[in-house]
């Protein structure tokens, strides 16, 4: 077990209540996250329409269940980790299209004082609405996307950036320190994923930027590993240099080394793209860097949108891609 632990005692102490969780969404992340909560210490039943994924939970101590509704019985707080909004409103209104809660909606069956954490990234606007539908029956709720990859979802040290009053955030707290590092508070129901996109905004420009770079110079007689090294400790240093080379086998572990598979999947990059570029029209923000960036993924996510979103490195050099 990773060393953060051994804090943990201490925060949850204070939230002694908290101690059942129903945790829908067991992708990628969504199932690293589920079983650091059940090594921390919480009864977690899980979700998933996978019963692979769930089969695979339940090794790890987990109960199953069959439907969100199952899931949630006797739960103190609700945690999903699921795909784009669409997933998200279906689950807690009843419908992907809904504008308010149904009756199918996960929301009209949980008990006033029930914590809603939803981590999963989707638009801001519809974390507004499933809020103020929780708000409306007596629940607490925060938006609570993360960064930090497969990686840092299965070794507890997820950056989380949460969306919501202080005391949802404060509540929630002890169980996002269990599944990550960094806790940030970004202000009201929403914030979280406004923060969140302008991140991956970010992120999908550095990572087809240093695609570039790397394909400039492999183009030009260099070992795509030493150029690599040399722009590591120089200024075009950055996250996607240091834990996330989009070449095969520069680093271990990382997608680009084992046929893209795994990690942060094209769809998800592309969904986050447009999010940003919905965002940037609502608010009049100027993004021709972002604008850029989905242009390539739009194309890329036509016919990869299930291999990870460093796979964009083929746009570049087809033949990384090859055998994938
Ligand atoms: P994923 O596609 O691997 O997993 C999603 C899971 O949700 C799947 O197991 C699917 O079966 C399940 N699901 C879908 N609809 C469901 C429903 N109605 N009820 C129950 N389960 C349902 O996705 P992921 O990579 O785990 O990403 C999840 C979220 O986290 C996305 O919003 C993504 O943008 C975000 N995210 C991902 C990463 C990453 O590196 N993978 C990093 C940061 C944020």
């Amino acid at each position: 077990m990773h060393q953060k632990n051994t804090s943990r005692s201490d925060d949850m102490s204070s939230n002694t209540n908290d101690r059942n969780i129903a945790f829908i969404g067991l992708g990628n992340m969504g199932g690293p996250m589920a079983k650091n909560l059940v090594e921390g210490g919480y009864n977690v039943t899980v979700f998933d329409l996978s019963d692979a994924a769930q089969q695979q939970l339940a090794q790890t101590g987990a109960k199953t269940s069959t439907s969100p509704k199952e899931a949630v019985e006797n739960a103190d707080v609700v945690i999903t980790m699921l795909p784009a909004g669409k997933h998200v409103k279906s689950v807690y209104l009843g419908d992907a299209d809904a504008t308010e809660l149904t009756a199918d909606g996960l929301l009209s069956h949980l008990p006033s004082g029930t914590l809603i954490i939803d981590s999963s990234t989707i638009a801001a606007a519809d974390a507004r609405l499933v809020a103020a539908a929780a708000q409306d029956k007596g629940l607490e709720i925060i938006d609570a996307p993360v960064s930090g990859g497969t990686a840092g979802a299965e070794a507890g040290t997820l950056t989380f950036i949460v969306g919501g009053n202080a005391s949802a955030y404060n509540r929630a707290k002890p169980m996002l320190q269990v599944m990550g590092k960094n806790i940030f508070h970004a202000g009201d129901n929403g914030a979280g994923q406004v923060a969140k996109i302008c991140n991956n905004m970010l992120l999908g420009i550095l990572m087809t930027g240093t695609a570039e770079a790397i394909n400039l110079g492999v183009k030009n007689g260099l070992d795509a590993g030493v150029l690599s090294e040399i722009m590591l400790q120089s200024s075009g240093c950055n996250w996607t240099l240091e834990v996330y080379n989009p070449y095969p086998g520069i680093q271990e572990k990382v997608p680009a080394s084992r046929g893209y598979t795994g990690g942060f999947m094209t769809q998800h990059m592309h969904k986050d793209l447009h999010l940003a570029l919905q965002t940037a029209e609502d608010s009049g923000a100027k993004v021709p860097m972002g604008t850029q960036a989905t242009n390539l993924y739009d194309g890329h996510n036509e016919q990869y949108n299930d291999k990870d979103f460093s796979s964009i490195m083929g746009y570049f050099d087809d033949s990384v891609l090859k055998d994938v």
